[in-house]
């Protein structure tokens, strides 16, 4: 932990939206889940993960797909650059290293939802894998949004929205 790490700067393709980011490290990390790998119309996702409080929108914050009841992802409305990840209810956030000005300053140092990793897109490189299945944080904020019902995609492809959070949907309406 060093508080002297000078601030990351980074945005997306078009270049409407910046962001600064002051994490205390430079780890990153891939996630293989099948919505990540939606979101980045990619086989993996490489994320960064900081405090909420420790990144900051220069121009407009970004629009947000709400992406189930617990997380919405950042994107550029304009460009479709994605640039965050978030549990609602969480202090942390993930930010997109490819949208870092310089994505070479951050180092991968795990695999995450190695279940879906696809196989044929992965060289071993030999940094230690988990999975989102017997991830228990997850499974927990999972349960009370949805219940029983199968976590991941299958259950929320098609349910999302655009908007600033997960709005429960209305008893009245
Ligand atoms: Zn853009
Ligand atoms: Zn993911």
């Amino acid at each position: 932990m060093s508080g002297a790490l000078p601030p990351l700067q980074g945005g997306c393709l078009c270049g409407q939206l910046r962001y600064e980011a002051t994490p205390t490290h430079r780890d990153g990390y891939y996630c293989h889940c099948r919505m990540c790998q939606l979101a980045f119309g990619n086989t993996r996702a490489a994320y960064f993960n900081l405090r909420k409080d420790q990144v900051r929108w220069l121009n407009d914050p970004p629009t947000y797909y709400v992406s189930s009841k617990i997380a919405r992802r950042g994107f550029c409305g304009r460009c479709g650059t994605p640039l965050s990840f978030e549990f609602l209810d969480g202090e942390n956030i993930d930010l997109s290293v490819g949208s870092l000005d310089a994505p070479g300053a951050l180092r991968p140092t795990e695999h995450f939802a190695v279940e879906s990793r696809v196989a044929g897109w992965h060289v071993d490189d030999g940094l230690p894998g988990s999975r989102l299945d017997s991830n228990e944080k997850i499974a927990q904020r999972w349960r009370a949004a949805y219940g029983d019902a199968e976590p991941g995609l299958n259950t929320v492809r098609g349910a999302g929205s655009i908007g600033p959070s997960a709005t429960p949907p209305k008893d009245s309406a």
